[in-house]
């Protein structure tokens, strides 16, 4: 139906995630009807970001300079990571301006269905850090999925035995919500993380 060469253009888009092939074919058109500068800019921003944004030594987050801001800045505090599954994950916690603490990214959950073991997120990388004496306490904050959990049970019993504060986010009912319409997993999550008022 299209040229080879716009059928290549439509093919990339729809490679993005959450893009179909009628969304990929609307973007395709909008670049090949704009002027010729539109194509530059982008392909100037895409290759900018592949070539200075990295993941930062220390705690994998996404950065331009190594280590990240978050871990080498002096206010924040050194003796609590954060440990999460993704950078988007870091964006939300550093929302709520209540985390004065370091993180530390997965990149990723243990998923057997989805053949992700220990070894192909950044467990050993996380060990390596708590050598640091300086560490008192490590959060769990991978998500309250089963992969989430798993994660968060596998990780916490290689910590223990190291003698550092083990937590877990608490999860539960969220704000608004109404206990008649909760699910019995939110309810014993909430219960669970119940505290002394
Ligand atoms: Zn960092």
């Amino acid at each position: 139906m299209y040229s080879e060469t716009v059928t290549k253009l439509i093919n990339q888009f729809e490679k993005l995630p959450g893009i179909g092939h009628k969304t990929a074919v609307r973007l395709a058109f909008y670049i090949l009807e704009s002027p010729k500068s539109v194509a530059e800019e982008m392909s100037k921003v895409f290759l900018d970001a592949k070539e200075k944004v990295k993941f930062c030594s220390e705690c994998f987050n996404i950065t331009e300079n190594d280590p990240c801001d978050i871990c080498s800045s002096n206010k924040r505090d050194e003796s609590i990571i954060c440990v999460v599954e993704n950078v988007k994950d870091v964006v939300a916690m550093e929302k709520t301006h209540e985390y004065k603490g370091k993180y530390h990214v997965l990149h990723g959950s243990i998923s057997p269905m989805n053949n992700v073991s220990a070894a192909d997120i950044k467990i050993k990388e996380l060990l390596e850090r708590l050598k640091d004496d300086v560490i008192k306490e490590v959060i769990l904050a991978t998500n309250p999925t089963v992969e989430g959990e798993a994660t968060a049970m596998y990780i916490s019993r290689l910590i223990k035995p190291l003698g550092i504060n083990v937590t877990r986010i608490a999860h539960g009912i969220p704000v608004g919500g109404d206990l008649e319409y909760t699910d019995e997993i939110t309810l014993t999550k909430a219960l669970e993380g119940r505290r002394e008022l």
